[in-house]
């Protein structure tokens, strides 16, 4: 379950609801429901929804960081940077998807995780429906909480199809979203540090 903090679910998935759902919305769309390319789509979509693109709220932050390490606390701000991590996430106001990549640092208190497990936090606080802007807030409030971390930040960049195959179509657009929390919201010189790091990777 989503800790405080995360965005929540009010309720486990009924799979059964959401075929139901898929299948009336079928029928609003006027399309032939007999048709065998479509006679089994609603349990097909439930499944996608509910084991691939919403499964981040059978998970929460803590769990998927794991273990940490106990290291020394570092001398000088040295952070942890961790670039172009793939990611999908799910649109709340169309239900479309949006992707790109997150890039993830934190500034280690002492306590480290394996750098995959980074990746699987914006997994697991991303495969729900939630806002651009808010996944990059709860994934550095989670590292900050959970790792007990002096500062978190996090840039995603990401195709929003909401903007890029509907409404403006807007192909190219991208979007980018920010949050910093702890020594990076207050020093300007971690967060252009930060961007500097993204760049070195690329
Ligand atoms: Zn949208």
């Amino acid at each position: 379950m989503p800790a405080p903090g995360e965005t929540p679910r009010i309720r486990p998935p009924d799979r059964e609801k959401m075929a139901e759902g898929v299948r009336l919305f079928l029928e609003g769309c006027g399309v032939d429901l007999s048709d065998p390319n479509v006679r089994e789509t609603p349990e097909r979509v439930a499944r996608a929804w509910a084991e691939e693109f919403l499964d981040g709220y059978d998970k929460n932050a803590r769990e998927v960081l794991g273990d940490f390490y106990e290291e020394r606390k570092p001398a000088a701000d040295e952070m942890v940077v961790v670039t172009s991590i793939d990611f999908q996430s799910m649109c709340p106001h169309h239900l479309l998807p949006y992707r790109g990549v997150a890039h993830v640092a934190y500034l280690p208190s002492g306590r480290i995780v394996g750098f995959s497990r980074l990746a699987r936090l914006v997994d697991a606080l991303g495969h729900r429906l939630i806002l651009q802007e808010t996944l990059a807030r709860e994934v550095a409030e989670a590292i900050r909480r959970e790792l007990d971390s002096d500062g978190a930040a996090v840039l995603l960049e990401a195709e929003q199809t909401c903007m890029t195959l509907r409404g403006e179509r807007r192909a190219q657009a991208r979007a980018l979203t920010e949050a910093f929390t702890g020594a990076f919201a207050e020093r300007a010189d971690l967060r252009e540090r930060f961007v500097r790091r993204i760049g070195v990777a690329r």
